[in-house]
């Protein structure tokens, strides 16, 4: 980047080196290329870029397969046509210019566009990171304060802010955790994050809670490498859902063009359809053709008692409430960003941002009612489209965030 440019552009802090923050550091990168206004962007990560991805760290083991397809890269859906010097300048850091660059390409091709791997998915990002020269840094952000219209960005070890034009929060948040009696936990009661640290133990009666695209890598996990697993899946469908991957719901995620017309009803609904709590059709073929014997349990689970040996489950049934108890219990009911960013926005100079900001988020992805810009892509679906809290339309996210600084 040219000093000239350095100087005049507005700068973002990014908690997090995942696939969003990799496409704001990439289109900074693109634009500045063309000698155009760029936003700089400055990203933290506390353990690598990519960690939630390549398996050292939770979430998956890394031989999971992404759930969309890598084609949806973070330079996707690109300007949709309004930009084409821009979209050629965004393709140098796309999913293929990587297969190109790495020798992959011929590969991928003949043997019919496998899906890829989260390990492949984190080689991918990282590799952008690299070519689009991003700055990332190592380090945990503990606070987030406005200041003057800004933001003072608090990272550990350091008693001095940085200060930020804006910032954005990235990553799933924490897992929801189960209602437990006397809150005793014990080690045979795992959730999405967890799982994956202790999944070589497991055995026994094992209970999945939750049907959504955690569940689908803890499942697909056992088809590979427990596939003779005795596993029940308690589900409030009485099945196991399968995703709709159809070309008009799949086009809304990549072009939420008229979503905001919508009741909030119908959005509600196609984010269920389409998203959350349910299972790829993918994963659904390979579970089908494996040897796992899934039982689906209908209910909804009240609550967990971990035991000396084991997990007892209160599930609320169609008739009753019933008691089970299993070896083991996999509680992946889904995220929740919100506790994770109240804690970050603790300081009482902020509103303190509760459920009912999900449905005002602004066409920036941004907070609303704050005096400074605190942008939330993944608390963004209900408000501007269903693709924005997932990967389905990463470089649409981050040409959103960059419009809060075109004037300035
Ligand atoms: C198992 C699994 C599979 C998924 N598969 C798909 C899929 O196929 N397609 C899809 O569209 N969506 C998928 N999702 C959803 C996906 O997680 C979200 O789309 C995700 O939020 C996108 O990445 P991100 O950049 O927001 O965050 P992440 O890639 O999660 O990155 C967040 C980063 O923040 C870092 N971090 C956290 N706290 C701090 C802090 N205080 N300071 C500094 N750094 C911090 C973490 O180390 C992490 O590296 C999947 C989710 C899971 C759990």
């Amino acid at each position: 980047m040219s000093s000239s440019n350095q100087r005049i552009s507005p700068r973002i802090a990014v908690l997090g080196c995942g696939p969003k923050s990799v496409a704001l550091h990439v289109r900074s990168a693109a634009l500045s290329n063309l000698n155009r206004k760029t936003v700089m962007v400055v990203s933290w990560d506390m353990s690598e870029p990519a960690a939630n991805w390549d398996g050292k760290y939770g979430f998956t083991d890394g031989k999971c397969k992404l759930g969309t397809s890598p084609l949806k890269d973070v330079t996707f859906p690109g300007t949709l046509g309004a930009d084409p010097e821009l979209d050629k300048e965004l393709v140098k850091f796309s999913w293929t210019s990587f297969l190109r660059c790495t020798g992959q390409m011929d590969s991928w091709v003949d043997r019919s566009y496998p899906p890829c791997t989260h390990q492949k998915w984190a080689e991918y990002l990282r590799w952008a990171l690299k070519e689009s020269k991003a700055d990332h840094r190592k380090g945990i952000i503990e606070k987030v304060e406005p200041k003057d219209g800004k933001v003072a960005v608090y990272i550990k070890g350091n008693s001095k802010p940085e200060i930020f034009d804006g910032f954005v929060f990235t990553g799933p948040g924490k897992c929801i955790p189960l209602p437990i009696v006397n809150n005793r936990r014990n080690d045979r009661l795992l959730d999405a994050k967890t799982f994956w640290e202790e999944k070589n133990r497991i055995k026994g009666k094992i209970c999945l809670i939750g049907t959504g695209e955690s569940c689908a890598a803890i499942l697909e996990s056992f088809v590979d490498s427990k596939p003779d697993a005795d596993i029940s899946v308690v589900t409030m469908f009485g099945y196991l859902p399968m995703r709709d991957e159809g070309y008009s719901a799949n086009s809304m995620f990549t072009n939420p063009t008229g979503w905001e017309e919508l009741p909030v009803e119908v959005r509600k609904t196609i984010i269920n359809r389409a998203d959350r709590g349910v299972l790829s059709p993918r994963c659904h073929s390979e579970v089908a053709a494996s040897q796992l014997q899934l039982r689906e349990i209908y209910g909804q689970v009240l609550q967990a008692q971990c035991m000396r040996n084991g997990v007892e489950l209160k599930i609320k049934a169609a008739q009753a409430v019933v008691v089970q108890k299993f070896d083991y219990v996999i509680a992946s009911i889904g995220f929740d960003i919100l506790p994770s960013l109240k804690q970050l926005l603790s300081s009482s100079r902020f509103p303190n941002p509760d459920s009912s900001i999900i449905e005002k988020i602004d066409y920036t992805l941004c907070l609303p009612q704050f005096k400074c810009n605190i942008h939330v892509p993944g608390l963004a679906g209900i408000a501007q489209g269903p693709g924005f809290p997932n990967l389905s339309c990463l470089s649409l996210a981050a040409s959103r965030i960059f419009a809060a600084y075109e004037s300035s």
